[in-house]
This record gives structure tokens, C-alpha cells and sequence, in this order.
């Protein structure tokens, strides 16, 4: 298991299962290549030019030079590098795999940034405005970014892996920077007793999503995410109480 597939069965098990069996492969999106693109100039230069070779097409326009997108990503790039604070909370070793067995599975992670001296790891997280207000059925109140898009479940499932590798708790941080111009950015740190609610609620859903995952129970369908428009067959009426659900 690893976060991200942890959360795609949470977003929704029917799309998790046709991806993992080949049977359906999302629509990229340049939301998330813009991300890679900006955490690939933290990683080494050799990784940037890397990205940049790879993605060429995506970057660059064929009249020369970059797409907005990627304008603004160099923008976010130069904001944290330019923040003495924001590089001191990105030294260490990048992109370390770690595994270890938690609530009777086998999780892999890999951290972006970590240093043992100063037992601390930590992210570069990219998002629109840092006081965004997100609906969240999850803790069924307005929650900032960071909660809605389920930064602080990854975090502690981190840190749980990071403690059963190296017998200690490590503080995680997340160097947040904004799509604005000029970006704005934030390191932001995490009240320990938040950790406790994202383990209980992965120990909850947990042995859900295994039995799904096993072909064991027939995987719940979203019905709203692009998987599910797609292979949508209407049998029935609703009311219209239901179309807010
Ligand atoms: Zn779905």
C-alpha cells in the first residue's frame, strides 16, 4: 500500500481497481506536472534537466519559450529559493524509500526531503492561495488545502514508517508556496494530536479497501469522477434531494 493508493480508493475504489488492472488510465493533467516540475528543481539539477528533457513538450511551447503554467512554476521555484527559512527546511537527502508493516500491511513511502541530524522531514506542497477554504466530507467542516487534500494522513502515515525504520518520531513540515503572482509561501508544521485521527481513519478504512483491492467485495463506484462518467449505465430515478449528496 502507499498513500496515494490508499487515497485513490478513498476517492474511489472502482477507478483505484481499473487502474491497477490496466483497465483504465486517468487523463493527464498539467496540474500535476507543473508539481513534479517544481519538486524536480529541489531534488538535484540533474533531475530538473531530466524532467525538463522528458516533459519538453509540456514546458515549452513550439513557437519558443514556456507555457504560462510553467512561467509561474519558475516564479514559485525562484520564491523559495530566494527564503533562507524555506532552503534550511529543505536540506537533506532527497527522495528516500522507506517500507514498513502497518496496521498488518506492507506500506511504501518515499520522502521528498529528509534529515536525520535534525529528525525532520518535509515537502514542497504547491496550491492556489494559502487560506483557501475546502469542503470536506472527510471532517465535515471547511478545512484549509493541506486537510482536503489529505497532506496531514500522509504525514503521519510518514512518520509511522520513518519511526519503524529509525526508532524515532520525526516532525514533518510542509513548505507550501502559491500559483499567484507573486507566489505566496509558508513553512507550516503540525499539532501532534492531528496524527491521531488520520491513523485511527486509516485503521478504519483500511481492511475495506484490502478486501476490495483482493477482489473480495465488489469495489464501490464514485459516480462522479471521470472513471465513472465514462462507464456510467442509468437504471433508475432519483429525487432531486439526491443530486446534493
Ligand atoms: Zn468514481
Amino acid at each position: 500500500m502507499s498513500v496515494s493508493q490508499f487515497k485513490s480508493f478513498m476517492e474511489c475504489e472502482a477507478r483505484t481497481l481499473a487502474e491497477l488492472r490496466d483497465e483504465y488510465t486517468r487523463p493527464h493533467s498539467s496540474a500535476l506536472t507543473v508539481g513534479s516540475y517544481v519538486h524536480s528543481a529541489f531534488e538535484s539539477d540533474e533531475a530538473f534537466g531530466q524532467f525538463i528533457n522528458d516533459n519538453y513538450n509540456s514546458i515549452f511551447k513550439a513557437r519558443g519559450g514556456k507555457y504560462t503554467d510553467f512561467e509561474q512554476a519558475d516564479r514559485m521555484i525562484e520564491t523559495l529559493k530566494k527564503d533562507k527559512f524555506a532552503m534550511f527546511a529543505l536540506e537533506g537527502e532527497k527522495e528516500v524509500i522507506y517500507t514498513a508493516e502497518l496496521f498488518g500491511v506492507e506500506w511504501k513511502i518515499k520522502v521528498d526531503n529528509i534529515n536525520h541530524q535534525r529528525k525532520i522531514f518535509s515537502d514542497i506542497k504547491t496550491t492556489q492561495e494559502l487560506g483557501k477554504r475546502y469542503w470536506s466530507d472527510k471532517y465535515s467542516k471547511y478545512v484549509s488545502f493541506v486537510e482536503a487534500y489529505d497532506y496531514v494522513l500522509q504525514m503521519a502515515i510518514y512518520r509511522e514508517v520513518i519511526f519503524k525504520n529509525t526508532g524515532e518520531y520525526y516532525n514533518p513540515y510542509i513548505i507550501a508556496v502559491t500559483k499567484q503572482n507573486p507566489p505566496d509561501k509558508a513553512i507550516l508544521h503540525f499539532d501532534e494530536t492531528r496524527f491521531d485521527f488520520e491513523k485511527e481513519y486509516v485503521q478504519m478504512h483500511l481492511p475495506g479497501v484490502i478486501k476490495t483491492k483482493n477482489g473480495e467485495t465488489n469495489p464501490v463506484r464514485c459516480e462522479t469522477c471521470e472513471y465513472c462518467r465514462a462507464t456510467k449505465q442509468l437504471k433508475n430515478t432519483f429525487e432531486i434531494e439526491f443530486l446534493l449528496d
